[in-house]
């Protein structure tokens, strides 16, 4: 079987056959009427109209058979389509084409075909007219020529069905644009109608010819009433009378030039309507010019927007913003903020402004009455006479309050209400103004809240404006401000109180410890001058030239001596610990060199060393190290720590003082090799008066040194650890490593020297000294250490003014003066004393059992050539009275 070829122009052939819209359409009468004509008349059982689609040949109408398509390949009117002419096939059996076609071994059986193409109306050939017999068979020419016309009536159908279906999707659209324009129209007019300007149409006399619902709500009038009415019938008077003569200069000016310019027309503006009723309405018109044809006249169409709501809000802006300024300004003024006072004036008076009204009111409930009463802040002058003159300065003095609970303000501010009253003056609770009142015409009083709680109101009277709830309402802004006020100030005064209570707790504590200083001065006095004799008196007897101490004697008195220095040692701790605990102490941290100090330490420590067998190696792992320290209190510490060391080691043991640099810290080791602490006892060892396993061991002890020593490292900014076990201890004491160094040698002995005194009275012979003092024993022990000095006479006056005529009528050479007497201390001695001309020169040491660093400072900023504490320390005394009087002995 050969299959027909594609003809060229298949593409557009293909695309024209769906654009008409032919296939698969329902069978039609027309159709199958010429089909049957046709078998009929050619003597055929089978008769088509054949199309040829891209994969299938469909029968728009086929005569005998009972199909509706076959493929295109076994189709032979797809021959007809490729070769565009007439197709006849006698006998297809013997056709070398079709002798294998489906169609011819198979049923329909086909034997003779005769078909010739049909068009459609672009020209392309869809198919064919075709009559089929299952016999072979032979047309003649007209036969022939008959076929062609039934092909040509075929086309004919399929053009008046083409035109058909033109005309079926034209009428659709017509429908469809015809439904468009209906709802367009409904669109519009419902836009127009319901719009939520008013839209007026006017002929171009100004006649009104048609108006919305909104133009009749706005300017109360009905549309009949409104149309054929002239529009200046909605203008103001003055408008109105030139509106006509506008129109018509509109117009001509329009036909002269095209140039003319109107502000109505086009974006439009604002300008007042009059309404039905006669109020003056504020709206923005735009009026646009509506050009219907040539021959009509143009009409015009205005847009009319209501602006009341508009400009009422403006209004309310403008009133807010009035409000938010007065606020602003109220708040950001600091000096009448702090004064209080004038903030409350200020408030008052903007408040007045702001609701244009003759008085206002501003006033806070009392926080420390149980009853409610009104402090007036700030009240306009409503005075008459006097007496109400002078009743309003009360209330501005604060001397006078509101308490009548039950008038118009108190409901305010007793029962936090909002009274709102255009009848003030016989509203219910009121008794009526007193005479001379002026006249109150209105009254809204508002309560000034925080939370539930009332703290005070606000009030006006005889505003201008009208008193309702929007008023209220606008005002909140403005009450909640007084209502921060009125808190900052109450948390102003209950800070200034709790400052000024916290001053007096100070002032107590400062007094506590100003009592406590004191009783721990006097109490060391007391102590101190007991001990001073007990250790003098036992110093006295070990070193007395004259007469000295058997063996026994000797060591009793060593005793004494040891014993005395023991509970002045205690003495000192304790009051250093008591300084430090009240933050008393006074150091001065400065760079200090550590092999000063520890040389210093030594040479304090070695004899005790030596005594105990004990040898000490010094180990410095760093020359020259500086630690921010206080020089005398590291000495102390290091004191401490190796005489702790030497107490608690083993016989012939050693001790190790080293120290060296780690990470910006001096280190300082003491190291011993004693008999270690214990696990449970070296968490204790720095508390006061812990001796631990010490308290039998008959080593002395007071307990107090390692808790001084902890404090005052501290003190110095430093630390101290502890670690031990049966082969020894090792305390670290670590401290901030100074940043400048200082040479060793900057470091001098600071005792003072008085080369004056020295070489003025070397020259004399026999020479007096006064000593004043009221403590019989102290003044036995000074006759006693004199006795040494041959040369020397020792007179001794009990009390101060004995001892100031003593003074005058002897002349003394040196005058020793105690400092705690009674009458007279020892400072007022010592001003008396140089008051007195025929001792001018004559040197003054104090003596005295006031032992503070302060009480030195002060006894030599007072004028003593010398201040010694008690108890005395006799050696250092002699080489003292050895220096004022060198070549007397
Ligand atoms: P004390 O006056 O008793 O020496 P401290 O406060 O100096 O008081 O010491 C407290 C206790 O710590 C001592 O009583 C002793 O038991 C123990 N202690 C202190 N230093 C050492 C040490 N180097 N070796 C062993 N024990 C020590």
């Amino acid at each position: 079987m050969r299959i027909a070829a594609h003809p060229e122009d298949e593409t557009q052939r293909i695309a024209s056959l769906k654009s008409i819209g032919l296939l698969d359409t329902p069978s039609d009468l027309y159709f199958d009427q010429l089909t049957a004509q046709a078998a009929h008349i050619f003597n055929t059982p089978i008769c088509a109209v054949s199309i040829i689609d891209s994969k299938r040949q469909w029968f728009k109408s086929i005569y005998g058979l009972d199909v509706c398509e076959t493929g295109r390949d076994e189709a032979f009117c797809s021959h007809v389509v490729h070769d565009h002419k007439l197709l006849e096939v006698r006998n297809a059996l013997e056709h070398p084409d079709f002798h294998d076609n489906p169609l011819v071994i198979g049923a329909p059986n086909i034997r003779f075909y005769c078909g010739t193409p049909i068009h459609d109306t672009n020209g392309f050939c869809l198919g064919s007219f075709c009559v089929i017999d299952t016999k072979p068979r032979q047309f003649t020419e007209e036969q022939k020529e008959l076929l062609n016309s039934f092909a040509l009536q075929a086309e004919a159908l399929i053009a008046l069905h083409v035109r058909q279906k033109d005309n079926e999707e034209k009428n659709r659209e017509i429908i469809s644009s015809r439904d468009l324009l209906r709802r367009e129209l409904a669109r519009q007019s419902s836009l127009v109608s319901n719009a939520a300007a008013a839209v007026i149409r006017i002929s171009h006399r100004g006649i009104i010819e048609d108006a919305n619902k909104k133009a009749e709500s706005l300017f109360g009038y009905s549309i009949d009433e409104l149309v054929g009415q002239n529009i200046s019938m909605l203008m103001p008077k003055d408008i109105a009378k030139h509106h006509d003569g506008y129109l018509k200069h509109y117009d001509r000016d329009k036909r002269q030039n095209a140039t003319h310019n109107s502000s109505v027309i086009g974006e439009g503006r604002e300008v007042s309507a009059i309404s039905k009723s006669g109020e003056l309405i504020p709206i923005h018109l735009a009026v646009s010019e509506v050009v219907i044809d040539d021959q009509s006249q143009n009409e015009f169409i205005g847009i009319v927007t209501d602006l009341r709501e508009t400009k009422r809000k403006e209004r309310e802006l403008e009133r807010q913003s009035m409000l938010l300024d007065k606020l602003h300004k109220g708040l950001t003024d600091y000096e009448a903020l702090i004064s209080g006072n004038s903030i409350w004036s200020f408030l008052q008076e903007s408040l007045r402004e702001l609701t244009n009204s003759e008085y206002a009111l501003i006033g806070e409930v009392d926080p420390s009455k149980s009853e409610p009463e009104l402090i007036v802040h700030s009240l306009t002058d409503l005075s008459w006479d006097k007496e109400s003159k002078s009743l309003m300065q009360k209330f501005l003095a604060g001397s006078s309050r509101v308490t009548n609970t039950k008038s118009l303000l108190g409901r305010v501010f007793a029962q936090g209400e909002v009274v709102l009253t255009e009848s003030p003056a016989t509203a219910p609770g009121r008794r009526g103004l007193p005479d001379g009142h002026p006249p109150l015409h209105n009254l809204l009083g508002m309560p000034i809240k925080q939370g539930d709680k009332t703290l005070g109101m606000i009030a006006i009277a005889n505003s201008e404006s009208e008193l309702n709830d929007e008023l209220v309402n606008w005002l909140e802004p403005f009450v909640a401000t007084c209502s921060l006020l009125i808190q900052l100030y109450r948390q102003m005064n209950e800070r200034e109180r709790f400052t000024a209570e916290l001053e007096a707790a100070k002032d107590l504590i400062e007094d506590a410890s100003r009592a406590k200083s004191e009783f721990l001065s006097s109490m060391s006095h007391e102590l101190r001058t007991p001990l001073n004799s007990i250790i003098g008196f036992s110093e006295l007897l070990q070193a007395n030239r004259k007469t000295p101490l058997n063996e026994k004697q000797s060591k009793q008195v060593h005793q004494i001596n040891s014993s005395g220095k023991h509970l002045l040692t205690l003495i000192n701790d304790i009051l250093d610990l008591a300084k430090i605990e009240a933050g008393k102490l006074s150091i001065s941290l400065e760079p200090t060199l550590v092999d000063s100090v520890a040389n210093e330490t030594l040479e304090v420590l070695q004899p005790l060393a030596d005594k105990s067998g004990i040898s000490i190696l010094v180990k410095a792992n760093a020359q020259h190290i500086e630690a921010m320290a206080d020089y005398t209190r590291l000495k102390q510490v290091l004191i401490n720590l190796l005489s702790n060391a030497i107490k608690y080691n083993r016989q012939q043991g050693s001790v190790e003082l080293s120290w060296e640099v780690v990470d910006q810290s001096v280190l300082v080791h003491v190291q011993d090799t004693g008999i270690g602490i214990s696990d449970d006892q070296i968490d204790h060892i720095f508390e006061p008066f812990n001796r631990s396993n010490a308290e039998n061991s008959g080593i002395e002890g007071t307990g107090v040194g390692l808790a001084l020593t902890r404090k005052v490292v501290e003190y110095m900014n430093g630390t101290i650890d502890v670690k031990s076990d049966h082969t020894g201890s090792t305390f670290t004491v670590t401290l901030p490593l100074a940043n400048c160094q200082v040479k060793s040698d900057s470091f001098t002995s600071g005792k003072v020297q008085n080369d004056q005194l020295n070489t003025d009275l070397t020259s004399q012979s026999e020479k007096v000294v006064l000593y004043v003092e009221d403590n019989p024993a102290n003044q036995r022990l000074m006759q006693d250490i004199f006795e040494d000095f041959e040369s020397i006479n020792l007179v001794v006056a009990h009390e101060p003014f004995l001892g100031l005529e003593m003074a005058k009528t002897h002349r003394p050479d040196l005058i020793i003066l105690d400092i705690n007497m009674p009458g007279m201390d020892g400072f007022q001695l010592l001003k008396r004393l140089k008051q007195e001309p025929s001792l001018e020169g004559t040197p003054c040491i104090a003596l005295s059992a006031n032992a503070m660093p302060n009480d030195v400072k002060r006894g030599l900023n007072e004028g003593f050539d010398h201040y010694l504490t008690k108890p005395i320390d006799i050696p250092k005394f002699y080489d003292l009275i050895d220096d004022y009087f060198e070549e007397v002995n």
